[in-house]
């Protein structure tokens, strides 16, 4: 599956918020929205336009699917998947998106940011319930293990993510062995625990059921 190789500050400075990636240099003074909060391109500083009706919701669209690291199709095919299945569209979107295995990998730690850790799960350093997938899109569920492999343990793009991310709160829904790395999917996450920028994910259904 494609990926955007673009420059990604700017991703976060056309939403006017930090999307968290870069990893550690996220949390430093040179992220581009500490030194330049505002839209990229020639007429960036110009008088902001009012954002309206379908404005909002293509910002709320873009913001998400970047915050998560997809392109357009996967994203749009992972809303329709979503709107078939049981519950409240938005939300259960946003859980199929949180329980990817590449996100899973950064939440437990092992990547500083989501592209990380997709290239962590691309090269075959992950193993799920004892068998190695290297499918970033993998969908985890409750009561499956999430694990290094063991031949990767050494690794040291994931020895200093795991350093640099030891002060990361752990979501309640993954049960983390750290010295092990390996994680329990104990439950599916909350809303709350989902997604942590300010996001309203009915604008994006809104936008797809046009
Ligand atoms: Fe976004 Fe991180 Fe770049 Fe800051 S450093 S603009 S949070 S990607």
């Amino acid at each position: 599956m494609a990926r955007y190789i673009g420059p990604v500050c700017r991703q976060c400075r056309r939403e006017g918020m930090k999307l968290f990636l870069k990893g550690e240099r996220c949390h430093t003074e040179k992220c581009a929205i500490e030194k330049r909060n505002f839209v990229p391109g020639q007429h960036g500083k110009d008088r902001k336009a009012k954002i309206v009706g379908y404005g909002l919701q293509l910002r709320e669209k873009q913001k998400c699917r970047r915050y998560y690291g997809l392109l357009e199709r996967q994203f749009r095919n992972l809303f329709e998947k979503a709107s078939a299945m049981k519950g409240i569209t938005g939300e259960v979107a946003l859980g199929l998106l949180e329980r990817r295995l590449d996100n899973v990998i950064y939440r437990m730690g092992f990547a500083t940011s989501r592209a990380q850790a997709r290239q962590v799960v691309r090269h075959g350093h992950v193993q799920v319930n004892g068998r190695k997938t290297n499918i970033p899109s993998f969908t985890v569920k409750p009561n499956d293990v999430v694990e290094v492999r063991e031949n990767s343990r050494k690794n040291v793009t994931i020895l200093a993510a795991s350093e640099a991310t030891a002060h990361q709160p752990t979501p309640a829904w993954l049960e983390l062995d750290r010295e092990a790395m390996r994680a329990k999917i104990l439950t599916m996450p909350k809303r709350e625990e989902l997604v942590q920028i300010q996001l309203n994910e009915q604008l994006i259904v809104e936008l797809y059921s046009k």
